[in-house]
């Protein structure tokens, strides 16, 4: 997984915070938290997408960088931010 600020390959889990995890980039720094995806078939493409999307991603670049059907990544955006 890359960092979606600066591409570094250094973005990595960072343990839990309420219920979320966390992500941080050991290179610019950039942190991000999201929903913990259950695990499922695309449960990484599905964190990816909302990594992107919690770093502020168009849903058009989401679409572009996760290779994902623009249907899908919306629904999910939905399911965790409704
Ligand atoms: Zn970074």
């Amino acid at each position: 997984m890359y960092c979606p600020k600066c591409k570094a390959e250094n973005f990595s889990k960072d343990g839990t915070v309420n219920g979320r995890s966390q992500y941080s980039c050991a290179v610019c720094g950039f942190n991000v938290t999201i929903p913990v995806v259950p695990k499922s078939e695309n449960a990484d493409k599905k964190r990816e997408v909302l990594i992107l999307y919690f770093a502020g991603y168009d849903i058009d670049d989401i679409v572009l960088l996760s290779r994902l059907e623009q249907e899908v990544v919306i629904r999910l955006i939905n399911e965790v931010t409704l």
